[in-house]
């Protein structure tokens, strides 16, 4: 494999503009790395500790913190600092579970999750938990009445994304924790694709868990949060000192903690501005992609959608084989789930969205963030046409 170098580039395109797997991770803001720096270097005291380092480091992790909880409608007691969104949804699971098992051992969820969830959920299988996994149908989207006719007396948590990483769907999310309030069962969300992107309140919503991680914010790596809900038990999975109230236990990350507070405030601020720019951006690819290749499908419900991701579909070619021919361009884009791309296993969300296995196998992923500029579109809309060409004929192409 060969990597086209920074030089390759048409005149104006950096690396970074035509990155467009911006829901695998983004790229660390300046703002995020500037206010991480000093925590990497001079001010490296131990948040616990009561002299004056530690007290600066406590300081940042606190102010964090409200940046956190502001940013989702939460109290800043509600915020516990994990090191990625993975670890935030482990706790939300595996902790409910610990706390509520001795009341139910059901759990409900959907199968189109990311794998945090569902292969957390299959390891809490070997504890007891039986796991009710709801259908979505070609749409992607989850039925909240699905979710109602599924709660027995035994169930004791429900965890459904806000919106799915690989197709950008969103579901109903305010609907399901109404229906889940209702039944008594605590509602878990995994929002780590959607924080920074959507409007999320917790308090409007009516979660009672929601998990966020950083990088997928222009954040760093290591900082990410669980918001529990005042009232809402959970034991904790790593057991030690007694940071972030008891729940979890380990010196805090300061430097990533730092990032990920400013990474969101600033995703906040700029998020007005920038879903529309963004989502008019990929209206434009899908419209030119689907002009210039013919067998050009969106994935999921187009009208319940992220602004920055867009899953899509090709007849005939294998969506790993694009991916790697474009990333000899220097276009660096997804097939299916960052995991399945590597194993080349199918992806799990669009196979259970029912798609045929011939649509599953031409899907690939663009997901755009800060750095996508227009003439990086424009770039990648040229591109792409000529590389499924290319795969079509099964011709080796000449030299660039
Ligand atoms: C990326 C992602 C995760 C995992 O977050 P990490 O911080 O990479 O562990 C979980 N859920 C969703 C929906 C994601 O997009």
């Amino acid at each position: 494999m060969s990597f086209a170098k920074h030089t390759d580039l048409p005149p104006g395109l950096t690396p970074h503009a035509l990155y467009f797997d911006n829901a695998a991770t983004t790229p660390l803001a300046p703002e995020a790395l500037g206010v991480m720096m000093p925590f990497l270097s001079d001010r490296f005291g131990n948040p616990s500790a009561i002299y004056s380092q530690g007290i600066d480091a406590r300081y940042a992790v606190e102010k964090a913190r409200r940046r956190v909880a502001r940013a989702i409608g939460a109290r800043e007691g509600e915020i516990i600092f994990t090191a990625s969104g993975s670890e935030s949804d482990n706790l939300a699971i595996k902790g409910t579970f610990l706390a509520r098992r001795h009341r139910g051992m059901h759990v409900i969820s959907c199968t189109t999750e990311h794998s945090a969830v569902l292969n957390t959920l299959e390891a809490l299988s070997d504890f007891g938990a039986e796991v009710t996994l709801i259908d979505v149908g070609e749409s992607g989207v989850i039925d909240p009445d699905d979710v109602a006719r599924a709660i027995r007396d035994d169930t004791v948590l429900i965890t459904v994304m806000f919106a799915n990483s690989e197709t950008g769907v969103i579901h109903p999310i305010a609907e399901i924790a109404r229906v889940a309030r209702e039944r008594g069962v605590v509602f878990h969300c995994d929002a780590v694709q959607s924080v920074g992107k959507e409007p999320i309140d917790v308090e409007t919503l009516g979660v009672d868990l929601l998990s966020l991680s950083g990088h997928k914010i222009h954040g760093p790596k290591g900082g990410a949060a669980l918001y529990v809900r005042r009232g809402v038990e959970i034991q904790p999975i790593i057991h030690g000192g007694n940071q972030e109230g008891g729940l979890r236990a380990g010196t805090e990350n300061v430097p990533a903690i730092a990032g990920l507070g400013a990474a969101l405030e600033l995703a906040e601020a700029l998020r007005p501005a920038e879903m529309p720019r963004l989502r008019a951006l990929g209206d434009w690819i899908i419209e030119r992609l689907q002009r210039s290749i013919n067998g050009v499908q969106l994935c999921g419900d187009p009208a319940h959608r992220l602004a920055t991701i867009l899953c899509l579909t090709i007849e005939g070619i294998e969506g790993a084989r694009l991916v790697s021919l474009a990333g000899e361009e220097g276009i660096s884009i997804a097939a299916g789930s960052a995991c399945s791309a590597g194993g080349l296993a199918p992806s799990h969300v669009l196979t259970a969205m029912g798609l045929p296995m011939g649509r599953v196998s031409g899907g690939i992923r663009i997901s755009l963030g800060r750095e996508n500029t227009d003439a990086a579109v424009d770039h990648l809309i040229a591109k792409l046409p000529l590389l499924v060409r290319a795969l079509r004929e099964g011709t080796p192409r000449d030299g660039r």
